[in-house]
């Protein structure tokens, strides 16, 4: 079941990625372009960004430190805010859960900042919690901090869907996509979120989102890993002086980025979505800018991300405050590589040789990671699935091996039954895996999340997985070459046979 419910939810996800393809007028970038480095900085940043990047550990909110938390989880730090935050329960979700809206500061110029209106985008609201840090502490950045507070008024909503963020889902607790319910606001968040922004006329807003960690920047073997959007306001997609300064001010981020992850900047198609918050906010006045976290290499809990989120944050409101953004060329905004959509896979094995009808064929195998929640939605283990086969030669991955002269065998199951993980262990399994075997029967069976990233692959007694090449499947299989089994793949992850006994029984633990 958990595998069908799998399937179905990248299925969805493909589905839902796919309606946010780069348009067909789009130019495609000559080879040339791919290889030139990115545009001369035409501003001039202020050092102390770098120095809120340098110094971001002191204020990172220790309680929180993986993707998986609930309001529950950040209600206290919340309530623990003291002046000059003034918190207030904005409104209840759905379910009851409270809403948060956080003022701080008493300047001319209201900003407004929303994060995890999609409960399982959780990167922006642990970089928040990190700036009230920041703004609760007294160090070498109190000038900033003075000319934050004199110039902005702060608004900052910290989770606006926890219904969603209780199981870790896209949706509030009806299945409604806030972010397409701008318009009809039928659902409590929704008018929250807009009841907020005509009570602060937010001249700036911040919609903070994560996307996909498949997503590519431009043709580049880059991920996108922060995207930016100036939403449009109307079908024409014109600027106007409103959203001319999210784009001013997006030039101004994306340089800031390109000193901690060169070429990993993407922006996404600015198609005008009329049921969204962004584009309205956008209409209503307030400079938007759309902020997503995709994926980062060695970067699972997205901490890194969360990092960068707190450094342009702050950057953004440093250069609002001081007005520096307008020295930005909005040209420049066009430079920006645009999203890729569908352009990674977490592995990908190329040009290995397949059997299949009595025939050998030449393929790449793209696997990906899911996440398989347990533990009421606060963990996951990942699960494979191999989810292309065929010429991937235009896609990248956070992990390539080039297979070619290596034949896949599909991994055999071990021909005894034994009684438990425990006693799984104690087989020499790198021995094992060399003479082909990569399923175990185990009588007493592990919890999923025990075995997810172990070199063996766990199965019920009586139970024989073919690890057939599917689509959609997630075989266990070996890479042969002059006879011998060099490499295994199990459950997505590439292990080496050749030189890596060491590694492989201690990813088997005990
Ligand atoms: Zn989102």
């Amino acid at each position: 079941m958990k595998r069908v419910l799998t399937v179905f939810c990248l299925l969805f996800l493909l589905a839902c990625e796919s309606r946010e393809q780069p348009s067909s007028s789009t130019p495609s970038p000559t080879p040339e372009s791919q290889a030139a480095p990115p545009p001369q900085a035409p501003l001039s940043l202020n050092p102390l960004y770098r120095q809120l990047y340098e110094a971001h550990e002191t204020y990172q909110e220790p309680s929180i430190r993986r993707q998986r938390f609930k309001l529950a989880d950040i209600e206290p730090l919340i309530h623990r805010l003291q002046a000059p935050f003034e918190v207030k329960q904005a409104g209840k979700s759905i379910e009851g859960r409270n809403i948060y809206l956080v003022k701080l500061g008493g300047g001319p110029k209201p900003v407004l900042l929303w994060s995890q209106m999609h409960g399982d985008e959780p990167t922006a609201t642990m970089a928040l919690l990190d700036i009230f840090n920041f703004f609760s502490t007294s160090d070498g950045f109190d000038e900033l901090r003075r000319l934050l507070l004199d110039e902005l008024t702060l608004y900052f909503i910290p989770m606006l869907n926890p219904d969603g963020a209780e199981k870790f889902k896209r949706r509030n607790a009806i299945d409604i996509d806030l972010n397409r319910d701008a318009l009809r606001q039928q659902c409590p968040e929704a008018r929250l979120l807009k009841k907020v922004r005509d009570e602060t006329r937010a001249q700036w807003g911040f919609n903070l989102h994560d996307q996909s960690r498949y997503y590519g920047a431009g043709y580049e073997p880059a991920t996108a890993s922060i995207s930016f959007l100036a939403p449009a306001f109307n079908l024409n997609k014109d600027i106007n002086e409103v959203r001319g300064n999210a784009m001013k001010l997006i030039v101004l981020l994306n340089q800031a980025l390109q000193e901690h992850i060169p070429n990993k900047v993407a922006r996404y198609d600015d198609e005008f979505e009329p049921r969204a918050f962004g584009d309205n906010i956008q209409k209503w006045g307030t400079s938007t800018i759309l902020i997503e976290s995709g994926g980062l290499s060695n970067d699972p809990e997205k901490q890194e991300l969360r990092r960068l989120n707190f450094t342009i944050l702050l950057a953004a409101f440093e250069a609002i405050a001081s007005g520096s953004y307008a020295q930005a060329n909005i040209q420049d905004y066009e430079k920006i590589p645009m999203n890729n959509n569908n352009a990674f896979h977490d592995l990908i094995i190329r040009e290995a040789q397949l059997r299949k009808n009595g025939q050998w064929f030449t393929v790449d195998l793209g696997f990906r990671h899911n996440q398989a929640d347990y533990n009421s939605y606060a963990s996951y283990y990942p699960k494979a699935i191999l989810a292309d086969i065929g010429d991937l030669s235009t896609f990248h991955a956070y992990e390539s091996f080039d297979a070619s002269g290596y034949r896949i065998v599909p991994g055999r199951t071990y021909g005894t039954v034994l009684p438990n993980l425990s006693s799984l262990r104690r087989l020499d399994i790198p021995a094992l895996l060399r003479q082909g075997y990569t399923t175990f029967q185990l009588q007493q069976q592990p919890k999923p999340q025990e075995w997810a990233e172990i070199p063996a692959e766990i199965t019920k007694a009586g139970s024989n997985p073919a690890n057939e090449i599917r689509l959609n499947g997630n075989p266990s299989f070996l890479l042969q070459k002059d006879g011998a089994f060099h490499y295994a793949v199990i459950n997505g992850f590439l292990y080496n046979l050749k030189n890596g006994d060491e590694a492989l029984r201690a990813k088997m633990g005990g």
